[in-house]
């Protein structure tokens, strides 16, 4: 199954995508931050409402870099594979 559009957090799980932030703080004194983390698409369609927008444009600004507290994320979407299989026991 394939995304139809670049879509909304209700397209996502249907598609059954997983999404991936990036953290892309780059701080002269600390370096690169790095830290990445999947983000939970249905935690936030129960948040924001499944026709949230999906864009790094709608999400990144709502989300928070663990490890250095920034906002300054890229997302990358990743198609349904093993991650997704497992984690569901049909
Ligand atoms: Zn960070």
């Amino acid at each position: 199954m394939h995304l139809k559009s670049t879509g909304t957090l209700g397209e996502l799980i249907d598609a059954d995508y997983g999404v991936i932030a990036y953290c892309d703080v780059h701080d002269r004194r600390f370096g690169r931050c790095g830290h990445s983390a999947w983000l939970d698409v249905e935690a936030l369609a129960v948040r924001f409402g499944r026709d949230h927008g999906a864009l790094a444009s709608d999400l990144v600004p709502k989300l928070r870099c663990r490890k250095c507290g920034r906002k300054e994320a890229s997302l990358r979407l990743h198609p349904p594979n093993a991650w997704s299989r497992g984690r569901r026991k049909s």
